[in-house]
């Protein structure tokens, strides 16, 4: 083996525009070369306590057990599943994307017994077919997504979350693609449990998964008959290293950690409201570009996601080879569909520090460049003046 055959790592710098990893802040690349300390010096329990706290104001929380896992979104979304499923537990499942697909499967691992709700990809949930599920008695969860990254739908939360309440079960809410870019107000919505991913509008790397439990649903955990399947992801041995005891249970990645500090001080900094306020506008600025340039959006208006968009391919356009144009001639990543939207949709994030003006300019002016080229009718001009007077209008 000869090493000359690797070269030094050189990053091919990107605009990252899918439906993450969003570009994190610069000053949170900086925040992640701060010298590597020990899991228990006192001096890394402080930027613990810190990015604890901050992670209670970002899920508008005053739930104790609020912690960042170490994985990603996914590990997130298994954290909830395993810790409050029990095997013969009857969960119900919302499923109106490949997220909500995502968490059926892992709900069907645990043991636990699956009712799924079910809405086509691209509608939001109808919380009268939850109620009807519930209404079969016994479920321990209902389970739902905020933002569906695959279809840039946004499910109206309060309705399910009250609907679950009333029926005993708990409410587990997937907040990866929302939280930090659009209000996820855990204690005034009423939801028992909720996860999230550092690389969406959180805008740290991927590597972490905030994740906060009340204590309806820490007593459910309590109240357990077996031990939770998985080691590594059991809340009842992460709280006690997490909280006052310190108890060593897994090596913290500390420089992910000190990087999810930074992200959150970042964006408390900007203040909340001011941040979803942005992601709000230029969200609603991108599409407006993308309609004028006669591209037809998935989701409904009244439930579309500011912070990611799906757009419908062109009849005859290879998405895929768009996708690599973007890529090879302007740098800019967008995504493709998933599941029953594969090849379908072109999926378009505005996440954390990837959500600014520049960037709808520059990818309106790319992806309608790319599609004239060809033979797809697209002005760049109306599209440009489209979303520049949306943003100006503030609606
Ligand atoms: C990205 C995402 C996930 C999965 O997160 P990973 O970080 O990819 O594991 C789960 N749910 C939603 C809604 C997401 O957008």
């Amino acid at each position: 083996m000869t090493v000359e055959r690797y070269g030094e790592l050189g990053s091919a710098a990107r605009i990252l525009l899918g439906p993450g990893p969003s570009e994190p802040d610069p000053r949170v690349m900086q925040a992640m070369i701060t010298p590597v300390v020990g899991h228990l010096d006192p001096a890394f329990l402080n930027v613990m306590n810190d990015t604890r706290d901050l992670l209670r104001s970002a899920f508008a929380t005053a739930n104790r057990l609020t912690v960042a896992m170490s994985g990603t979104g996914s590990a997130g979304m298994e954290t909830c599943m395993v810790n409050l499923l029990e095997p013969g537990d009857r969960a119900v499942i919302c499923v109106n994307g490949a997220f909500g697909e995502r968490m059926a499967e892992m709900a069907r691992r645990t043991g636990a017994e699956t009712v799924i709700v079910r809405a086509p990809w691209g509608q939001p949930i109808d919380p009268a077919d939850v109620e009807e599920a519930l209404k079969q008695g016994g479920a321990k969860i209902v389970a739902f997504v905020h933002v569906e990254t695959s279809t840039g739908v946004c499910q109206p939360v309060e309705e399910i979350a009250s609907c679950a309440r009333a029926y005993g079960a708990l409410s587990v809410l997937d907040a990866v693609s929302s939280l930090g870019g659009m209000p996820v107000r855990i204690d005034e919505w009423g939801i028992d449990a909720a996860y999230s991913g550092s690389q969406k509008c959180l805008g740290a790397p991927p590597g972490l998964a905030p994740v906060t439990l009340n204590d309806r649903a820490r007593e459910r955990i309590a109240r357990r008959k077996g031990a939770v399947q998985s080691w590594y992801l059991d809340l009842t041995l992460i709280e006690n290293y997490w909280g006052e005891a310190r108890a060593y249970h897994h090596t913290a990645p500390i420089s992910m950690v000190y990087a999810l500090r930074e992200a959150l001080r970042v964006a408390a900094a900007e203040g909340w409201e001011a941040r979803f306020e942005r992601h709000r506008r230029l969200g609603r600025a991108l599409q407006a570009g993308l309609a004028a340039m006669g591209l037809e959006l998935l989701a409904p208006r009244e439930y579309r996601a500011p912070v990611v968009t799906a757009v419908r391919v062109p009849d005859g356009v290879d998405e895929a080879a768009v996708r690599r144009r973007l890529l090879a001639e302007y740098g800019i990543e967008i995504a493709g569909g998933l599941g029953e939207l594969k090849g379908q949709v072109w999926r378009i994030g505005l996440m954390g520090y990837s959500c600014r003006w520049r960037n709808v300019v520059l990818l309106l002016s790319a992806l309608g460049a790319v599609l004239r080229d060809l033979g797809i009718q697209a002005s760049v001009d109306e599209a440009l003046s489209a979303s520049a007077e949306a943003l100006a209008a503030g609606d």
